[in-house]
């Protein structure tokens, strides 16, 4: 198996190929940048929408679905929407055999459409907020695309808000971001840096863009989620207008906010090693491998009825278990599957166990022997393998925490950018520039502005491009 996968420090974007196919987690569509998510990779993203749909439900949202096609004519309302999006539409001129008198937009985003729906929605304050997210598919005509990271069509879901004032709005974009953020960190072990997009960088028709920006294992950034308010713009656009408590007519503030199965690609590229995948176990299909082991037909009997009952105790906790009981293949070979697969425990009976009445525990997380523990109570399976799903949990967001953190350097001068960026790391610096400096900055390194992040120092500074006082720092990096 391993065998498969070029090593990640030799060709770090072969590397992230190699286990998507080693993995069996996606493979290319036949219509250049479309993907097939295959079983196991969209097992993960199951897990990535349960972890997000519950904290949506629990802070008032509800699902909804709208249509997919859109009349061109509702991307033109909003401005800069248009422009910002415009390059990447995919049209339908013809449906039936038929030129149709309008072409159709196959959603990039459904602003449009949705504020289009809000609009006869809400009259007066009493219908507001409403809270609406979607769950779909959506369709950029991206010209670079990779596996999960960048695809033509992606799977995510879009929140969709309205509120009475531009203050709840701003405080619904926020608390989006910080559920991103907690999702990451929580359940993805994705360390995250959170803060507002550029003016150049934030999303066509916003106010404000806030993002999560990760770092990836070769040290470049991922916008990994985000967060828009859009302040009044498609509400003008589209006449979302309601009586407030003064019987006034206003524009309702709005915000949209989003995650995508690109979030798949940043936990491959996070925690991955050169033996495959490490999953985090809270997003884990199977959390726990069990691998019988025997020689002798006479051992057979006795070690599977070992794995068996750690299989059930495992399974009536609540644990994702997996039983490992083909024929054709060697324990050895299933060790190699399991690793590549990114199961973040593996549990090992053999004779001597049985004997015992114990099991071996080997974590994905530490390699080879330092990973194994031995002598485990079966009566205790399920409260050792919990201790140490936590553990493991923990211990790869540290790692990535610590891998991000040693990586970004604070630069005083644009010699110290240059620097930074070309020996690959995150440069963080007082930035009071122009539009006009961050393309440069761009055009020189490759190097974009990621954000500035919400954690600031908390005094002015000098901007390290123009020698002017600045109020905040923010981050460049090169990224996906
Ligand atoms: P946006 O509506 O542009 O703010 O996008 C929301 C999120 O979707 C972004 O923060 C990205 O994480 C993700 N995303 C954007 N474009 C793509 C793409 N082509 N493929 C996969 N994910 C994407």
């Amino acid at each position: 198996m391993a065998e498969g996968v070029t090593p990640r420090s030799e060709d770090y974007s072969r590397w992230y190929q190699d286990i998507i196919r080693e993995a069996e987690l996606a493979d290319y569509g036949p219509v250049r940048g479309t993907m097939v998510i295959r079983p196991y990779g969209y097992a993960i993203w199951e897990n990535i929408q349960k972890a997000l749909d519950r904290r949506f439900k629990a802070t008032g949202h509800q699902n909804a679905y709208f249509p997919m096609f859109i009349p061109y004519s509702f991307i033109e309302k909003e401005k800069e929407h248009v422009e910002g999006f415009s390059p990447e539409l995919a049209l339908v001129t013809i449906g039936g055999g038929k030129e149709l008198e309008e072409p159709l937009v196959v959603r990039p985003t459904s602003e449009t459409i949705i504020n289009y729906m809000f609009a006869k929605w809400v009259q007066s304050y009493r219908d507001l907020p409403l809270l609406i997210n979607q769950w779909a598919n959506v369709v950029r005509w991206e010209m670079r695309t990779r596996p999960f990271l960048r695809t033509l069509e992606f799977l995510w879901q879009e929140g969709h808000t309205a509120h009475a004032t531009y203050e709840e709005a701003e405080e619904e974009a926020l608390r989006m971001i910080e559920i991103y953020r907690d999702f990451a960190e929580n359940e993805g072990a994705v360390p995250v840096v959170v803060g507002r997009k550029s003016r150049l960088e934030r999303f066509a028709g916003a106010l404000h863009t806030y993002t999560m920006e990760a770092m990836m294992g070769d040290k470049k950034a991922l916008q990994a989620g985000t967060s828009h308010n859009l302040g009044q713009n498609f509400a003008k656009a589209f006449g979302i207008q309601f009586l407030d408590e003064n019987n006034e007519l206003q524009y309702a503030w709005q915000t949209s906010w989003g995650v995508s199965t690109r979030f798949v690609g940043a936990v491959i590229m996070v925690h991955g090693d050169d033996q495959g995948l490490r999953l985090p176990p809270r997003l884990a299909p199977i959390q726990v491998v069990i691998v019988p082991i025997w020689r002798k037909e006479q051992e057979r009997e006795s070690v599977e009825q070992s794995a068996q009952r750690v299989r059930e105790q495992l399974e009536n906790a609540g644990i994702r278990v997996h039983l490992d009981d083909r024929e054709e293949h060697t324990p050895g070979w299933k060790f190699n599957f399991w690793e590549m697969k990114g199961v973040p425990v593996r549990i090992e009976i053999g004779p001597r166990d049985v004997a015992k009445g114990a099991f071996v525990l080997a974590r994905r997380d530490i390699p080879g022997k330092e990973g194994k523990t031995f002598d485990h109570p079966i009566e205790e399976a399920a409260s050792r393998v919990q201790a140490l799903l936590d553990e493991i949990q923990r211990n790869l967001l540290e790692q990535a925490r610590a891998f991000r953190d040693a990586n970004i350097h604070d630069v005083r001068t644009y010699d110290e950018l240059r620097e930074v960026i070309a020996a690959g790391g995150w440069a963080r610096g007082y930035w009071a520039g122009s539009d006009d400096d961050e393309r440069r900055v761009k055009e020189e390194t490759g190097a974009t502005l990621r954000c500035f992040p919400f954690e600031q120092p908390g005094e002015p500074g000098v901007c390290f491009m123009t020698g002017q006082e600045a109020t905040e720092v923010a981050i460049f990096a090169k990224a996906y």
